[in-house]
């Protein structure tokens, strides 16, 4: 698809702009006043010093003496130390703009930054569940970690362009009040050396697009095997691994490297550009137009601070464009994020359950799938039962507990809690209710304590004694160095993974919940490990829904029931097939 880059970045800008247009509109004032007043201390100096009869060689002679009339008109003697005082104000009231303009862009920047990033992490929590495990987390962090602070120097940068350009305007005008053909010209050899620059642009657009592939490379390799160092080291394929992320780090270098060249020939083409038309203003302005030495002199002086100008407007412009494509993937991800927010709970009361949960003729699959997972299937789960999903891998199991759960959405048909249905506002809701374990545990590398009271922030100690007792796990808890105190390390790795089952079993009864799923919670432990887990859940048995996945005997005996999701299809698909015939 063909990128139109100047809309990306106008879309951008504006939105920038609308971020917080009062600051915005006074950083430009700040930029502009920085950039008129460069230099304006020297000036102001030289001829202020001629007044009080210091010889400064004529060379300001005409400034001195509007200076002079407009203090003597004025009745205003001065003496030096006078002069050195308004020196002084003149450069502190500069400095003072620039330490507001400092500090100004960085608030803005950060401000705008943090804004983005919490926003779009928002939204991405508040997505859907397929759409979530239908993308790589590692381009969420690579937009999260480091787009967002890419953009937030980018929309500066544009800001900064913005300031560049009305100051070149003001120079240009400057230039034609004092020669027009002479400006003409000069705008003329500029527009030149733009159209020689020209193709460089296109090759900086795929630079940054080829950046923003390498970089999402980084991050899905890096997300990929930090978390799978075990692994990694097990098989003894450290040269290996460390190989993968060494060829992108090397396109990355080579890619930097090229953005450079093309900087480098951008400033190239202008200083020499420069040097010629420098020339050519000489001879025409001298030979042709017949324009006065003076000037012609001051003619050069305004362009030779218009060239290094229109020298940096090209570069932020080059290094925008190499942003463009970190923008419209940033703003895709927004528009994605949008279409698949679920629906806030609002004013949606949370469904209590009381007597059943009930699947009603629910169909669904996965998208691109050719045959759905579920067909107009039903199932009834009465109140504090627990059950079993059962049936072999790939059956269903961990579907029909993401239906049960809210975190998918059937095509067809309907999930209740009682006669509730759980749709929209409903089925996030009814979440609150239900506390899911699985086989991965997430465990964040903090305390036992902070890993269980995010779920009910500030409980007291003896309530978390009471759910680390029901899940089994108080006693290892109680052993711990510091206790409830420990640290466990990155994803628990100071744990056994019997033991992270069990705490994520706390964890899970903390939260009260009035559904508790467990997915392959026993599948991955020690049989020691796995009956202390069955002994918790027997204990738990009447008190909560329970529905248990799972294929070891010993952690099926317990249940009150079996549903063997193979029979359920078969029968589904053998109904199907009766109705069609
Ligand atoms: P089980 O838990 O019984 O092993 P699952 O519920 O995980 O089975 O999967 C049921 C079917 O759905 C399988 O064919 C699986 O390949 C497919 N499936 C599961 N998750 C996804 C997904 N995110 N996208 C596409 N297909 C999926």
């Amino acid at each position: 698809m063909k990128t139109n880059s100047v809309k990306v970045l106008w879309s951008a800008f504006y939105a920038f702009y609308q971020f917080a247009p009062a600051r915005q509109t006074i950083v430009l004032f700040l930029m502009l006043a920085q950039g008129l007043s460069a230099g304006v201390g020297l000036l102001f100096i030289l001829p202020l010093l001629q007044i009080v009869g210091i010889d400064m060689g004529g060379t300001y002679q005409g400034v001195a003496a509007t200076a002079t009339w407009f203090f003597e008109t004025f009745d205003l003697k001065l003496k030096l130390p006078h002069l050195l005082v308004i020196y002084v104000v003149i450069v502190a009231i500069i400095a003072s703009s620039r330490f507001f303009l400092a500090i100004n862009t960085t608030i803005l920047r950060q401000r705008y930054v943090n804004y983005l990033r919490n926003d779009m992490y928002r939204q991405l929590l508040h997505s859907s569940w397929p759409f979530i495990v239908n993308n790589k987390i590692s381009d969420f962090i690579h937009c999260l970690a480091g787009q967002v602070q890419a953009i937030g120097l980018a929309s500066y940068l544009m800001l900064n362009l913005l300031s560049q350009v009305i100051l070149s305007l003001i120079m240009a005008g400057l230039a034609f009040l004092l020669s027009w053909q002479i400006s003409l010209i000069a705008i003329g050899f500029a527009f030149v050396l733009f159209c020689l620059l020209l193709p460089l642009n296109r090759v900086i657009l795929g630079s940054g697009q080829h950046q923003l592939l390498n970089f999402k490379a980084v991050f899905q390799i890096l997300t990929e095997q930090l978390s799978s160092l075990k692994m990694i080291k097990s098989y003894a394929s450290e040269a290996y691994h460390a190989d993968k992320l060494a060829e992108v780090s090397d396109l990355l270098e080579v890619q930097q490297v090229r953005l450079t060249k093309m900087n480098a020939i951008t400033q190239w083409v202008y200083i020499v550009g420069a040097a010629i038309s420098f020339s050519g203003f000489f001879y025409i302005s001298q030979v042709l137009l017949d324009v006065t030495l003076p000037t012609i002199l001051l003619l050069l002086i305004i362009c030779s601070r218009l060239l290094p100008q229109l020298m940096n407007i090209h570069k932020t412009y080059q290094q925008l464009l190499h942003q463009v494509p970190a923008f419209e993937d940033v703003h895709k991800m927004k528009k994605e994020f949008a279409k698949v927010q679920e629906a806030p709970v609002g004013k949606a009361s949370i469904p209590m359950l009381e007597r059943e949960i009930k699947l009603a003729n629910v169909t669904f699959g996965y998208p691109g799938k050719d045959s759905p997972v579920f067909c107009d299937f039903s199932l009834e789960i009465p109140k504090n039962q627990t059950i079993a999903l059962v049936g072999p891998s790939g059956a269903g199991k961990s579907t029909l507990a993401d239906l049960i759960a809210g975190l998918l959405a059937p095509e067809q048909g309907g999930v209740y809690c009682d006669d509730q249905l759980l749709d929209n506002e409903y089925r996030l809701a009814w979440r609150s209710r239900v506390a899911y374990v699985t086989q991965e545990v997430y465990l964040l590398h903090d305390t036992v304590r902070a890993n269980l009271t995010w779920v009910r922030p500030g409980i007291g100690e003896e309530i978390l004694w009471q759910v680390l007792k029901m899940a089994a796990a108080d006693t290892f808890v109680a052993n711990l160095p510091q206790g409830l105190d420990t640290v466990v390390g990155d994803k628990g790795v100071r744990l056994s993974g019997g033991e992270r089952q069990r705490l994520a079993l706390a964890r899970a009864l903390l939260a009260q919940p009035q559904l508790l799923i467990l997915d392959e919670a026993t599948s991955a432990v020690d049989s020691d490990n796995e009956q202390k887990i069955i002994e918790a859940i027997k204990s738990l048995r009447g008190k909560l829904t329970i529905i248990i996945i799972a294929h070891r005997k010993s952690t099926l005996a317990h249940v009150d029931r079996c549903v063997n999701l193979e029979e359920c299809c078969e029968r589904a698909g053998e109904q199907m097939l009766r109705e069609s015939v």
